[in-house]
């Protein structure tokens, strides 16, 4: 278990999983020089990294690396080389990167590392032709959220630093390439005609985990006046409808949290292995094509990622204990602009319901009520991947619910958010400033009480579930929980009475709620299963989030009919969100442990490297 292995020696002391010391020396820019070579799987070239000393007689930089071949470090001014040692390789941290710095220099300078990438990269996906869509040109994707990016850049790999960056990409001519960044066009290779030269720059300062890169055979649509939607061209156009409405949601985004500051916001639709449901990397939101449902009703995953462009893109949690400042606010806002364009605050109050009820499931069934429950977390000799969960997201939510309603709601509570963002923007916070500036914005309310029956220390460091449930208006959950009351009583004698029209009178989001309630009940006889498949063919169903919990049900009824179903599932598609809690089905159930390995090793390669091992190793408890 991850709890018991000691914490390496020198990490930072501000952020328990980066090496670097951004109090003594700090990175204020990253300038890339480096070439995609699909045929050896890496990246090489050069970054140039402009330094400032924060302290008198600092004469090195602490840079964060994993597994990256380290060839040359120089001094950018003179050419001369420096010298620099690269630590034991652990695990969970990679290597520390220690460079002299060059004895000339004063306040600040710029170093050049050349280094070359490993084909292991834990940051970057690399994907044969045949496992592209198209299977016309091979294809690279990064996540390097949270700590992946010292695995494709030598950096200092803490979201406490923040700085502006550029590149040079050169990549075969047959593949496009974008950053999280604004493109600048691209210019020929100078040296190889085989080669285009694709140049980016994102101004605003960012932390290290929104560098992102994706080179394949991708094409854009426009759907609005700042955004494209980029994707294999297998799947543009349905990606184009699905994601119609970006421009309302950037709208009603900047009606509550002012303006948006990156120029560009276009979407990009992965390959199916992509591990999550989206990843805000700034300018260019990457999203799992699981979200292609055909109707849109998905779509509420983009207002998630626009709500970071303030929320962790602006304003970021300083380490990844504080997560839930990045993930807290931004599902509080996603579920604001949600209800700004569909169903207003029943719909909001709705959603919130459902992320109550995830919470419980994860807080209980998968994290058994245990430390990585906290609000914020231990992360000493911790990888945060280990350590990922629905916690930061749907406790940070009902905590921001909760106060809202306290300080007397939206109105009152809205005008914070806005406040917030503007006082902390461009920088790196922990939970005291955020709680700091809370206090001093509400002051008039502290001093009449308002937060005094607020159990902050059980917010922030209870294990198990939150202190206080926030209210919520149940009307749209009614029909829910009725629906789902009269299956868990129903008997055979009563299963003619349900009608299709039981599902066809609920709202996509009802149907979602409805078979969530379901799986928080005593499992179902496969006879059950049976009976409500033949009255609403949820087989059938292509909605990725309701063949998630309607496979779910049917493993837990033991339904064998169903296995084939379920590995077809995790492995058409990589999204952790749906993959891990599938395995974990299957191998709890004896019949289909066995099954479930079997799986996994014989699709492993094609499997994104922190899905394969975070299932292997947690889920179905391989010794890796
Ligand atoms: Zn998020």
């Amino acid at each position: 278990m991850a709890a018991e292995s000691e914490k390496p020696q020198g990490l930072s002391p501000t952020d328990p999983c980066s090496y670097s010391r951004p109090d003594e020396c700090v990175v204020t820019q990253i300038d890339l020089d480096l070439d995609v070579d699909f045929k050896t799987s890496t990246l090489k070239g050069q970054v140039h990294l402009t330094l400032k000393k924060k302290k008198e007689g600092i004469d090195h930089v602490l840079l964060d690396t994993r597994e990256v071949t380290v060839k040359k470090v120089t001094d950018q001014a003179n050419g001369q080389e420096l010298s620099f040692t690269l630590g034991e390789h652990d695990s969970n941290f990679g290597s520390k990167l220690d460079v002299r710095l060059p004895s000339t220099a004063e306040r600040s300078c710029v170093v050049s590392v050349e280094y070359e990438t490993s084909p292991q990269c834990s940051a970057l996906q690399w994907l044969r032709k045949e496992q592209t869509a198209g299977k016309r040109q091979p294809y690279l994707f990064s996540q390097c959220q949270a700590i992946h990016c010292r695995s494709m850049i030598p950096c200092q790999d803490t979201p406490a630093v923040k700085c502006a960056y550029s590149a040079k990409i050169s990549a075969p001519r047959e593949v496009t390439v974008l950053m999280s960044a604004l493109r600048l066009g691209s210019d020929p290779h100078p040296t190889d005609s085989s080669k285009l030269i694709h140049k980016f720059e994102q101004k605003v300062p960012i932390a290290s985990y929104l560098i992102a890169i994706v080179s394949g055979d991708i094409e854009s649509r426009d759907i609005g006046p700042r955004s494209k939607v980029w994707s294999e061209k297998e799947m543009v156009d349905m990606a184009a409808f699905e994601f119609e409405e970006t421009e309302h949601m950037l709208i009603s985004a900047e009606a509550l949290m002012g303006p948006y500051v990156w120029g560009q916001y276009d979407l990009l639709v992965l390959p199916p292995s992509f591990p999550y449901g989206g990843m805000e990397n700034p300018c260019l939101t990457f999203v799992t094509p699981t979200l292609l449902a055909g109707d849109k009703s998905l779509a509420n995953v983009v207002a998630h990622e626009i709500a970071h462009s303030w929320t962790g893109n602006l304003v970021t949690n300083s380490n990844f204990e504080h997560f839930w400042l990045n993930e807290g606010h931004t599902v509080f806002v996603e579920r604001k602009i949600a209800g700004r364009l569909h169903g207003g605050e029943p719909m909001r109050h709705f959603t919130g319901i459902g992320g109550w009820k995830s919470l419980q499931y994860g807080v209980v069934d998968v994290l058994k009520n245990g430390p990585y429950t906290k609000l914020i977390p231990d992360l000493c000799g911790v990888d945060p991947d280990d350590a990922f969960s629905v916690v930061p997201y749907e406790k940070g939510f009902a905590l921001l619910m909760y106060l809202e309603k306290l300080v007397g709601g939206p109105e009152v509570f809205e005008p914070f958010l806005r406040a917030y963002i503007e006082r902390f923007q461009g920088d790196s916070i922990v939970t005291d400033q955020w709680k700091e500036f809370l206090f001093s914005y509400f002051k008039d309310k502290v001093d009449s009480g308002v937060f005094d029956e607020v159990e902050w220390d059980k917010w922030f460091f209870g294990q198990g579930m939150p202190p206080v449930k926030p209210d919520y208006d149940n009307s749209l959950a009614v029909p829910c929980a009725d629906l789902c009351q009269r299956w868990v009583k129903a008997t055979e004698d009563d299963y003619s009475l349900f009608k299709a029209e039981d599902m066809t009178a609920l709202s996509t989001a009802q149907k979602r709620e409805f078979l969530s309630l379901l799986l928080l009940e005593e499992p179902f006889s496969a006879e059950k299963i049976q009976a409500m498949e033949s009255v609403y063919n949820l087989n059938a169903v292509k909605n990725s989030e309701i063949r998630f919990s309607w496979l779910r049900m049917c493993i837990r009824a033991q339904c064998e009919d169903c296995i084939p179903r379920a590995l077809e599932f995790v492995t058409e598609q990589g999204r952790m969100k749906f993959v891990r809690p599938i395995y974990r089905d299957l191998y709890n159930w004896e019949k289909s442990r066995q099954r479930a390995i079997d799986n996994l090793q014989a699709n492993r390669e094609q499997m994104h490297n922190t899905t394969a091992k975070l299932v292997a190793t947690k889920d179905l408890h391989l010794k890796n």
